[in-house]
């Protein structure tokens, strides 16, 4: 990938934005911050190039199974990567029927989440 990718974190609590910020900036990629759902949205409709989104499941205001299901319908083709404390299978469907293209849990790992990142942002 040439350009550096745009990555919206849709994540509420700042230190677990910070840490993934780290990570990805060390990755050469772009991140846009969005504290919750609908924050998500607003940037997506501002930015005509968001490669992949990170998303928070539990999050205030709208959380991110309510933010996948209206940003698929706006554009089907970015990745959403869903990430959640939960850990049971059922949460896995939950977050899969909403639309989200892969799930990872917290507490949040390096090397998973970047894997996880370049493996949705190569396709
Ligand atoms: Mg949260």
């Amino acid at each position: 990938m040439s350009k550096k990718p745009n990555i919206i974190v849709a994540e509420d609590e700042e230190y677990n934005f910070a840490l993934i910020r780290i990570i990805f900036e060390k990755e050469g990629m772009n991140i846009l911050w969005a504290k919750n759902g609908e924050e998500a949205i607003e940037i997506l409709n501002k930015n005509e190039t968001i490669d992949l989104i990170l998303m928070d499941i539990k999050m205030p205001v709208m959380n991110g199974l309510d933010a996948t299901r209206i940003i698929k319908k706006i554009n089907n083709n970015i990745p959403v990567i869903a990430l959640t404390a939960y850990a049971l299978p059922e949460d896995r469907a939950i977050c899969m029927d909403a639309g989200c293209d892969e799930f990872i849990t917290k507490p949040i790992n390096r090397a998973d989440l970047i894997k996880t990142a370049y493996k949705w942002l190569d396709q």
